[in-house]
């Protein structure tokens, strides 16, 4: 992996770590009118404090999105970033740059899909089982 671009990855990253986390705090803010912060500086003095309120209040997706741009930093700093989790192969800079936090090659991921696609169908069916009912004669016993 190049340097430059692991440079670009990290900024990325970063840039979006701070999307999503300013996005939950506009939430936050929307919501609760005690915390006014007239200065920046004030904001920032808080931020460590608000990165853990806001750990609290993230939903399961943004904070499993968080965890995700988190991991790949790791990665960017332990030289492991854009090698494949599964195959370890290297993992394409154009896939990398439309998902910078990605862990799988596009390979893997293909067959990932594929086989949560089957898990899905799976229990599709059982649901569907589970709806229908085993004797449907009840509807159309009026007398
Ligand atoms: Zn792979």
């Amino acid at each position: 992996m190049r340097k430059s671009f692991l440079k670009k990855a990290r900024e990325t990253l970063q840039e979006m770590r701070t999307q999503l986390l300013r996005s939950v705090q506009a939430e936050l803010h929307e919501g609760r009118e005690q915390t006014k912060d007239e200065g920046m500086d004030t904001y920032d003095l808080a931020s460590d404090a608000r990165d853990r309120e806001i750990n609290f209040i993230l939903s399961d997706r943004d904070r499993e999105k968080v965890q995700a741009i988190d991991d790949a930093l790791a990665r960017v700093e332990d030289g492991t970033y854009g090698v494949c989790e599964s195959c370890e192969a290297d993992i394409a800079e154009g896939r990398l740059e439309a998902l910078p936090f990605t862990r799988l090659c596009i390979s893997c991921q293909a067959e990932r899909e594929k086989e949560a696609k089957t898990m899905k169908r799976f229990e599709e069916d059982r649901t569907y089982r589970r709806l229908v009912p085993g004797d449907g004669d009840e509807e159309g016993g009026g007398s």
